[in-house]
């Protein structure tokens, strides 16, 4: 209940009335705004972050959108290094973002209530446009562990929220012998909304065509993945057996600004939620490259410049269904990978990076399957923070998603090497041809 009173609580009603005001706005007032957002943003993190305090001390104009070039550009290390110092607020009063997204790389953000409640005030204009709000009948794919060992041998894989009208379905019992349970319950429940982790759904999906099950029809008004990378082949599998659209979102744990799907199917850059840049390696604008971000919903952490590690690709079409946004062509964002468990199942990239819960210490890690029943994982840690028993809640949180039978080897290293493509991969599974 505490969690929906800080999401809902508070200023959550006046954002969600301002989002659907604003739907239609014309783009020369939507850049009023974001100007007007990125000198509070800046002038805020000067005034209470010692971090950017310092690293601005030596620069004009920082609050003019129109010099945001002159600003360095910050990333996930050098935030690492200094946290302590971005924050703005105490961990008492702000919001503890926990994971690092789908990066691999921890990090602890704090948010402020207000923007946590602006941020999900804007999901749900977003949402709402489709629909839903809170108390429509929702099928909820997590990232949570929601299961005992008596729902389990009982074949039940799923939690009800009977106020909300919500059904949270487990991700971490994917597996071909449990699907049948979860097909059958999902046609019997009848679903308006499917909400979360798009892998999750998909091998519901794809075991539901490849036995034939019949999804009632006009019974799911919209699907809404989150927190992974969407490709084409996932939705066309998902639609299909669905029998619906599914929309996408692009926002990240660390409060990223929002890229979100409209009902004509284009992915519109939300510039209400802050300044998106695209960047080729010598920091010069582009087409397609990598995504800087100033967020303006991150008053606890700010995310001034901020490269996030995903790359887009622009587009210069115009959409016809309202929103004057500028669009995207395509999130070139995070690589669909998985591990499989034998126990388990497939265990999604939002699931394995969920094993930073609660840890710390813990710079990047990298997973590397070469058999079925085992796992070496690479690890780089912070000597100052990393102790004992941050190892055994790491432990800890593969075992509640792998299962106990798995050989789960941590090898801790001091370089984890990058692809060809300059990316870093959280996950490289060699058995793929075995599962
Ligand atoms: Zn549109």
């Amino acid at each position: 209940m505490l969690a929906y009173r800080k999401r809902y609580g508070g200023c959550y009603k006046n954002y969600l009335e301002l989002f659907k005001q604003n739907r239609n706005l014309l783009f020369v007032d939507l850049k009023i705004i974001q100007q007007k957002e990125f000198r509070k943003l800046v002038q805020h993190a000067i005034d209470k972050s010692l971090f950017y305090r310092k690293l601005y001390a030596n620069i004009q104009n920082v609050t003019d959108l129109n010099n945001i070039q002159s600003l360095p550009i910050v990333n996930k290390e050098m935030f690492r290094k200094n946290i302590n110092q971005v924050y703005t607020v105490g961990k008492k009063n702000g919001i503890l973002s926990k994971t690092g997204g789908t990066t691999g790389k921890s990090l602890e953000v704090l948010f402020t209530f207000e923007n946590m409640q602006e941020r999900f005030a804007m999901l749900d204009d977003f949402r709402l446009r489709f629909g839903y709000k809170l108390g429509r009948k929702t099928a909820w794919f997590s990232g949570k562990n929601l299961l005992t060992i008596k729902d389990v041998k009982k074949n039940r894989f799923w939690k009800i929220d009977h106020w909300y009208n919500v059904r949270y379905y487990s991700t971490f019992h994917i597996k071909e012998a449990y699907l049948h349970y979860y097909i059958e319950n999902l046609i019997k429940f009848e679903p308006e909304y499917l909400v979360g982790f798009p892998s999750s759904i998909l091998e519901i999906a794809k075991f539901g065509l490849k036995n034939k099950y019949a999804f009632p029809e006009n019974t799911v008004k919209a699907i809404f993945p989150t927190a992974e990378t969407v490709t084409s082949e996932m939705r066309n599998c998902i639609e299909l057996f669905f029998k619906s659209k599914m929309y996408d979102q692009y926002a990240s744990s660390e409060g990223a600004p929002f890229i979100l799907e409209c009902t004509k199917g284009n992915l519109h850059l939300e510039l209400q939620s802050g300044v998106f840049e695209v960047l080729d390696d010598n920091n010069a604008p582009c087409k397609k490259g990598r995504l800087v971000v100033t967020s303006f919903t991150t008053y606890g952490t700010p995310l001034i410049r901020y490269d996030i590690g995903d790359s887009i690709e622009l587009s210069d079409a115009n959409c016809t269904c309202g929103n004057n946004n500028p669009l995207v062509k395509k999130i070139l964002g995070r690589i669909d990978d998985y591990v499989y468990s034998p126990e388990a199942g497939k265990i999604n990239l939002g699931n394995i990076s969920n094993t930073l819960k609660d840890t710390k210490g813990i710079v990047i890690f990298q997973v590397h399957q070469n058999a079925l029943d085992t796992l070496d994982i690479e690890i780089i840690i912070d000597e100052q923070l990393f102790t004992k028993e941050i190892e055994k809640i790491f432990i800890k949180n593969w075992r509640d998603r792998v299962g106990i039978k798995m050989n789960i080897n941590l090898n801790y290293v001091k370089v984890i090497d990058i692809e060809k493509s300059g990316k870093y991969r959280m996950v490289k599974n060699n058995i793929k041809h075995l599962i």
